[in-house]
């Protein structure tokens, strides 16, 4: 369910109308409904109110800060994967004890920060991390609680540059190998071995590979009890899929109804790290058409967002919904909806049926909450869109559109080049 319906011809996001915001703060514009976000929340942690839980929220997915402290506020804790993001998780107010760290690449520097912080834990990634962060605990004076991530070999049957629990992919640790590493973590002096945990991929729309991954990890939890080694905390990942355009993925009550039914009998306190099904139906990116134009193949819509405010069609091939945000009684026609960047690859969708459009047209891009914003850059100059979110009849700016200035904030001219 989200906020973002026609009213008479003209998209609302809960009861604001799109064009209003658009003539406002002008496109192009990433756009949340505080209600969809607060719904998506809270139906996906509900679901799992029987056993002891947290719902750590995917920071990657979408990092704004008034998104972080909307979830804080409703009792969620925070996944993250760089020292940037603890900041802002902080920032926004999440309690440290509710944030999990993932990634394989922690430096020194964030594992201290980390540690400082009071994080709850780390999801280990390799034996080399292991040592460095009992070394920048001893220096520190702490104990760092960890869980090791487990690669469990499992297919997550999504797009290959998503799926994260394969032999062949960069993450976590080889299971084959994941006793010996969970034993040399409890000999060291200053790890606290609490936890395990997995994250497969993202996009998913079966079950099945959660429950075989899940079953690996329950088969090694009992493993290391005999080894004295007791795991408190079972981390899931995040991974659960949404609706694009036809995929058909299981609502979270159907997902987690499987996951209490293994977990039960564990013990456990279970994490969750939640992205994409969050947020992403609860967000859109809405545009502006500037020129339309026919070539002898095809007809080109070009709009004022591209591949630098959203990637996700370029760089996985992603489907968006794109439709007006003012419904005309219109002929459709077969277009591409391209965006300004010196590149082929820039599309926002490729032989796409919409309703005729005019320059000066609004387009709401669909499903855009997660991966969107977060992955904007500044490629070709290009400033970084504005945020907005609304709840019931207003909305809020939550993070400006870049100016000029902001682009080159940071740059220096060296000294021998000026005279
Ligand atoms: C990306 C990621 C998530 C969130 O994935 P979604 O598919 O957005 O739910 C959770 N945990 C880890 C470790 C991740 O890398």
């Amino acid at each position: 369910m989200h906020h973002f319906e026609y009213k008479g011809k003209v998209l609302h996001a809960e009861n604001v109308p799109v064009t209003e915001i658009a003539e406002t703060i002008g496109t192009p514009f990433y756009l949340y409904s505080h209600a969809t976000l607060k719904h998506h929340f809270e139906v996906f942690d509900r679901a799992f109110k029987k056993i002891p839980h947290i719902t750590c929220f995917s920071v990657k997915s979408n990092s704004n800060i008034a998104i972080l402290r909307l979830f804080g506020k409703l009792g969620g804790g925070a996944d993250i994967v760089s020292g940037g993001e603890l900041f802002r998780a902080i920032r926004a107010g999440v309690p440290p004890d509710k944030i999990v760290y993932s990634g394989v690449g922690k430096t020194r520097e964030e594992i201290s920060y980390a540690l400082e912080s009071g994080i709850l834990l780390f999801n280990v990634e390799s034996l080399e991390e292991l040592d460095a962060i009992d070394e920048c605990a001893g220096k520190l004076g702490k104990k760092a609680r960890i869980a090791l991530r487990v690669n469990p070999d499992v297919d997550p049957k999504t797009h290959p540059y998503i799926s994260t629990g394969l032999e062949k992919n960069k993450f976590g640790l080889d299971v084959k190998i994941s006793v010996e590493a969970y034993k040399k973590a409890q000999a060291m002096d200053n790890i606290s071995v609490v936890g395990i945990d997995c994250h497969i991929g993202s996009q998913l729309t079966e079950l099945s590979p959660f429950v075989d991954a899940l079953s690996r990890l329950k088969a090694l939890i009992d493993e290391l009890k005999t080894y004295g080694i007791l795991i408190k905390y079972l981390d899931l990942g995040g991974g659960l899929g949404i609706t694009y355009n036809d995929e058909k993925p299981p609502h979270p009550i159907q997902y987690a109804e499987e996951i209490i039914k293994t977990v039960l009998d564990l013990g456990c306190t279970l994490i969750l790290e939640p992205g994409r099904v969050i947020v992403g139906n609860a967000g859109i990116l809405v545009t502006r058409v500037l020129y339309s134009k026919k070539t002898s193949k095809k007809k080109f819509l070009i709009v004022d967002a591209g591949m630098n405010d959203l990637v996700r069609p370029s760089l996985y091939g992603s489907y968006h919904h794109i439709q007006p945000v003012v419904e005309e009684n219109r002929e459709r026609e077969t277009v591409d909806v391209v965006g300004p960047i010196c590149e082929s690859g820039d599309f926002l969708a490729q032989d796409r049926e919409l309703p005729r459009c005019e320059s000066g047209d609004y387009l709401a891009v669909m499903s855009a909450g997660a991966y969107g914003f977060v992955m904007a850059s500044n490629y070709n100059s290009r400033l970084r869109p504005a945020e907005v979110m609304v709840k019931e009849n207003e909305f809020y700016v939550i993070r400006e559109r870049e100016t000029y200035e902001d682009l080159i904030a940071k740059e220096k001219i060296p000294g021998f080049l000026e005279d």
